[in-house]
């Protein structure tokens, strides 16, 4: 089957969040498992592409009115072929997102991917978008381009990594960005609650959608999760999938992660782990004590991620014997209340407020819990990291942090973490101060830290479960 993959970030060449770890490894594990893939990415300028990548073609395309530019660059990485798309007015500037022209940005990117199937014949049976930004790519091919011979008969998947990102914007760009008749928009094939939504729009046109975890695709047709669009995702319940995300074994790996002091696996965690702990503890300014335990949290700083949570019980926690690392960076409404707490409790608290990808290694490695009581989590893979590393989730049951940790139960030593249901701050700090009991029965934890290790959560699984939908659509 070829498979061609449209996304605004991919590991290893540019990330943001999970979405790009998500779009390194599954077509890197869909490869494996005999299929042609390739990956259709932006070209940032933050990218570090020097010279792996090979220039294939420019030529101008339409976005509205606009004719414009559009380069393309590609290079092979895992048996995965990524293709750049080349705009320096959109693209040759710091970070991915974030600028008033957002919506531009994408709409010429979303051209650019149909336009690059038929220029460098890359027709695929499956063309799999990821977000927001990919979204309108669903709407333009059912209604332009799949009435040209040569694009018939692409299946169209659409993936929700994150429901709250819709793409919401006014009615007049459906014409003047994307030059589709503003019909679409009064007949409510591309308008939510007003607006203009793209998200909505693939979900409409899309053959399948998928979610990222099956809680989440649960979650997402209640009006509690559905941020308005679950009317039409109840609409479409027979064609939604909620297939887990999994993460790259090879590369989040404690036995050959470069970033970590010492290797590990499950038969020399327990006496490796500890050393990686004292290097952290002293990377990170803490007293050097194997005793202690030391709770990580490795996180955006927005309000999904149970930053509020967090922010009302850390002097709680202070209280307890214990040592907190945080590493986060977003929100100045949570950076300033955790700075204020840290500078208050500096020999238990380490507050790393910045985006460091080898800290965050070493975070999962060193620490002995890891804290996620998440408002809501479409899938999440921070938790899925600390299982590898033998670090214990603590989180809230809500989407993938419900289906990837499985509630430690004491009477028949079964689980993998803690877990509590209400967003709740006394909840969490009950199921926090659990933990820190359990953790004082070496016996206990260890077992739990040995199950966690034996979690399975790589892709093996979830690509299947993604080539059956793709399979189902293809008949
Ligand atoms: P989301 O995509 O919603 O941010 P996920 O848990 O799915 O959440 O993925 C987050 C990814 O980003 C993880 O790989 C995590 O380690 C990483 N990450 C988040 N914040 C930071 C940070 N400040 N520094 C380094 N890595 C981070």
């Amino acid at each position: 089957m070829k498979i061609v993959f449209a996304t605004s970030e991919a590991n290893p060449y540019i990330k943001s969040g999970g979405l790009a770890d998500v779009l390194g490894s599954l077509p890197k594990s869909l490869v494996q498992k005999g299929h042609e893939c390739a990956v259709i990415l932006p070209k940032y300028q933050d990218m570090k592409l020097a010279d792996t990548i090979e220039y294939v073609a420019s030529y101008d395309i339409w976005v509205g009115w606009r004719k414009c530019y559009c380069g393309v660059f590609k290079a092979e990485y895992d048996g995965v072929t990524y293709y750049f798309i080349d705009n320096e007015q959109y693209f040759r500037r710091p970070g991915l997102y974030g600028y008033d022209d957002d919506n531009e940005r994408f709409a010429f990117f979303d051209f650019a991917v149909l336009e690059l199937l038929s220029h460098i014949d890359l027709k695929p049976d499956v063309l799999s978008l990821h977000d927001w930004q990919t979204a309108m790519i669903a709407a333009l091919y059912k209604e332009r381009y799949a009435y040209y011979e040569y694009y018939n008969d692409i299946k169209i998947t659409f993936t929700i990594h994150n429901i709250a990102y819709q793409g919401k914007c006014d009615p007049n760009l459906l014409s003047d960005h994307f030059g589709l008749d503003n019909y679409l928009y009064y007949n409510g094939n591309c308008r939510n609650d007003g607006c203009f939504n793209m998200m909505k729009a693939a979900i409409f046109y899309s053959d399948a959608v998928t979610t990222v975890s099956p809680t989440y695709a649960q979650e997402i047709l209640t009006d509690e999760f559905g941020e308005g669009l679950q009317n039409i995702l109840q609409m479409r319940r027979h064609d939604l999938y909620g297939i887990l995300n999994g993460i790259d074994y090879d590369t989040i790996n404690p036995s050959t992660d470069p970033q970590i002091v010492k290797h590990f696996d499950k038969a020399t965690v327990h006496q490796n782990k500890p050393i990686n702990k004292a290097e952290l503890q002293k990377e990170c300014g803490l007293p050097v004590n194997p005793d202690v335990p030391l709770i990580g949290i490795v996180t955006r700083l927005t309000w999904q991620k149970g930053l509020d949570l967090i922010i009302n019980r850390m002097e709680e926690l202070m209280k307890r014997d214990v040592q907190v690392v945080v590493l986060g960076a977003g929100d100045l409404k949570y950076e300033e209340p955790l700075k204020a707490i840290a500078a208050y409790h500096n020999q238990k608290i380490s507050m790393n407020l910045k985006y460091d990808f080898g800290l965050s290694c070493r975070i999962y490695a060193g620490c002995d819990m890891f804290l996620m009581p998440s408002l809501f989590e479409p899938c999440g893979l921070s938790q899925m990291m600390s299982l590898r590393y033998g670090t214990i989730p603590i989180v809230r049951e809500t989407g993938g942090l419900k289906d990837s940790v499985e509630a430690y139960n004491e009477f028949e030593n079964t689980g993998t973490g803690f877990s509590f249901k209400n967003y709740n701050a006394h909840e969490m700090m009950d199921t926090i101060d659990y933990a820190l009991r359990v953790y004082n029965d070496k016996e206990k934890w260890n077992g739990l830290i040995d199950r966690a290790m034996d979690a399975k959560l790589d892709w093996d699984k979830s690509a299947d479960a993604y080539l059956k939908v793709f399979n189902s659509l293809l008949g």
